[in-house]
């Protein structure tokens, strides 16, 4: 393929956050999306971008399909693609029952290859090009993800857990030699092509004061760096933080006491806070991260974007797989939408895409790289074919306008509906 290649379609994206801006939905019905050297070069009406471009530039044409920005997944957990689907427990249960067991294996370097290939494949064919990823206290499972996302040229953020109390004993680290691995992890993978390391203690829970605080060391010694871990989710989990460091004022007050409250930090779930939790969130420029099918299927609560939004914390949108139930960024949206119903919030189509395309960039703080079509951006996006079932064939044909529209694939959609996947402009590689 040339290093020039335009596509065709009705491209969609967001320039602004859509409660922020009113205009931040861009459509351009019949668009052109020109990418030159894996970089959106433009993105407009296609009449005249035709007629702009050089001679012998190839169109590949998606029609009636909508072409828009790769999802982001901002908390996911590789490993346990294979406990997915497990029947039954809530939180403090299912880590015990069904996490930690297949964690266990992922000390072997071929078992998390071929894992980490399957888990790349399930991302890429569900329109998720970027997420924050998870691996165990293996040095061998980071190497693992980085080495396949590198292959097919994904920019993921991802990191070995680090667990060195309350966990079984084949999945315990030490904390100063969790500290030695992380950095030997950093030094090997961050920065390499599109990858990002994050330092990812798991939770308060299963880490040390010392193991936190060497977290908070690492943070320290390496500038821009991604921190991601797990904040309230759960009310036995909350509860039992509070017995385990009894003098922090809150949850959260354990990871600010050690360094870990900063711009980069990514905090799964945040369901259950105070408005002094959000305060200290928004105002250290951190992440939460709301994990909706997970949230529902492990009965943990409902998480409140209009809090997060009100305290000027950004949020993103993710999968949590395997306490969440799909890797489908589509049914996660539609997930988000009932936690909203529930709590009687609002969440409309346009809080969905945005938060899975540009707000989630936001909040993994890529937005100078991901996230929408501007020029200079990362060419990883989508093709959503809405005729991909014939009920939301008949139902988007009915729609008025985009924001309808959007909101019948948000509802009815999932990775049938996705038609192709690109990455740097070329059509993703599964390995299937
Ligand atoms: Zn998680």
């Amino acid at each position: 393929m040339s290093a020039r290649t335009a596509y065709r379609g009705t491209l969609v994206d967001f320039t602004d956050d859509p409660r922020v801006s009113a205009g931040a939905l861009r459509v351009i019905d019949d668009g052109l999306l020109v990418v030159n050297d894996g970089k959106v070069e433009s993105a407009g009406p296609a009449a005249a971008a035709l007629a702009a471009l050089p001679p012998g530039t190839p169109v590949v044409d998606h029609g009636g399909s909508l072409i828009m920005p790769g999802f982001i997944d901002a908390h996911v957990h590789y490993p346990q693609t294979d406990v997915i689907a497990s029947h039954g427990k809530q939180l403090l249960d299912w880590l015990t029952d069904y996490t930690f067991p297949t964690e266990s294996s992922f000390g072997d370097a071929a078992h998390a290859a071929t894992v980490a290939e399957f888990f790349l494949d399930e991302l890429e064919r569900n329109g998720t090009t970027t997420a924050a990823i998870y691996a165990t206290i293996h040095p061998e499972s980071v190497d693992a993800i980085f080495a396949a996302a590198q292959k097919r040229n994904m920019r993921v953020i991802a990191g070995k857990v680090m667990m060195d109390v309350n966990a079984p004993d084949s999945l315990r680290d030490e904390a100063e030699q969790s500290y030695a691995d992380s950095k030997m992890l950093i030094e090997r993978w961050h920065g390499k092509d599109r990858l990002l390391y994050g330092i990812t203690p798991r939770f308060a829970a299963t880490s040390t004061e010392r193991q936190l605080e060497l977290a908070g060391k690492l943070m320290d010694e390496h500038a821009g760096m991604h921190m991601q871990t797990h904040l309230a989710e759960n009310h036995a989990e909350v509860k039992w933080i509070a017995e385990l460091f009894p003098w922090s004022k809150s949850y959260l007050g354990v990871y600010e006491k050690f360094g870990l409250v900063r711009p980069g930090s990514l905090y799964g779930h945040s369901i259950h806070l105070s408005a002094d939790d959000w305060r200290t969130l928004g105002e250290n420029g951190a992440a939460v991260i709301h994990c909706p099918t997970s949230n529902l299927f492990l009965g943990s609560g409902l998480f409140d974007l209009d809090a997060a939004n009100a305290s000027g914390t950004l949020a993103g949108l993710a999968t949590d797989v395997g306490g969440g139930t799909s890797f489908s960024m589509l049914r996660t949206m539609h997930e988000a939408y009932k936690v909203a119903q529930l709590a009687r919030r609002p969440f409309t189509s346009l809080d969905g895409f945005y938060l899975a395309t540009l707000g989630g960039a936001r909040s993994l703080g890529l937005a100078d790289k991901l996230g929408n079509f501007e020029a200079g951006k990362e060419a990883d996006f989508i093709v959503l074919d809405p005729k991909a079932t014939p009920l939301i064939e008949r139902r988007y044909g009915i729609a008025q306008d985009m924001t309808q529209k959007l909101f019948v694939l948000m509802m009815l959609g999932d990775d049938r509906l996705v038609a192709r996947t690109y990455i740097l402009g070329e059509p993703a590689r599964l390995s299937a």
